[in-house]
């Protein structure tokens, strides 16, 4: 089968970022010579950016857009794109470029070699304030407590997974989703890579 890669990005009024994320990721992919797709998921944003991603869909067909009826939440819009999405590999994260692009390269390639989960782990950057800090590694902490699955700290839903992990993920019944509980509990060969965090490119975080 020719290699297929899906990147699904949940847009929640992101109008300032959807450019700037689309052409990364764009470029990203031009030099791993792989058919793809974009598929962003519009959770209900009031903004400007729907009627963006229309745009951009209509300049580019490997843009694929979903359009909530109202705001679901990060998880519900991720989730909705992974169903929706058709390659062999598929590859999630924000659309405010908090998740560099430059980690796709890195991520295909450890894909390439065998592992069916790539998944990020965020070195904090010096501008994540104290308080989101003490926040995060106080709900690590806690939900690691009360869970046999380990959670690790710092891995967002800023990985790739490869097609046989999808279909299981997509064929699981939960619906209130905790995603990186989901995919860590599901076993296959992981393997974890880390990143600086970056600041967010424009707007507000949600
Ligand atoms: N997002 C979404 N629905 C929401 C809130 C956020 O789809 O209800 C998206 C948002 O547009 C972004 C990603 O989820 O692409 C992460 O959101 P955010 O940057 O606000 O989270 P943070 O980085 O602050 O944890
Ligand atoms: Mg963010």
């Amino acid at each position: 089968m020719r290699e297929r890669l899906s990147v699904v990005i949940p847009v929640f009024n992101e109008e300032g970022n959807i450019r700037p994320v689309y052409e990364a990721v764009r470029e990203e992919i031009a030099g791993l010579e792989t058919d793809f797709e974009i598929i962003f998921v519009d959770d209900g944003s009031t903004d400007g950016s729907l009627p963006l991603l229309k745009e951009l869909h209509t300049d580019d067909p490997h843009v694929r857009v979903i359009g909530f009826s109202r705001n679901f939440g990060h998880q519900s819009a991720v989730s909705a794109g992974i169903a929706a999405a058709t390659g062999n590999a598929v590859i999630c994260m924000d659309a405010d470029l908090q998740h560099p692009p430059s980690m796709i390269p890195r991520m295909v390639e450890q894909w390439r070699a065998g592992y069916q989960v790539v998944y990020t782990i965020r070195e904090d950057g010096a501008d994540t304030g104290l308080l989101k800090r003490w926040f995060s590694s106080g709900f690590y902490r806690f939900i690691n407590w009360i869970s046999e699955t380990p959670v690790i700290p710092g891995a967002a839903d800023f990985r790739l997974m490869d097609r046989s992990v999808v279909d299981v993920l997509v064929a699981m019944p939960e619906r209130s989703r905790f995603l990186r509980g989901m995919v860590g509990w599901l076993g296959f060969n992981q393997i974890g890579i880390r990143y600086q965090a970056a600041s967010r490119h424009s707007g507000q975080s949600k």
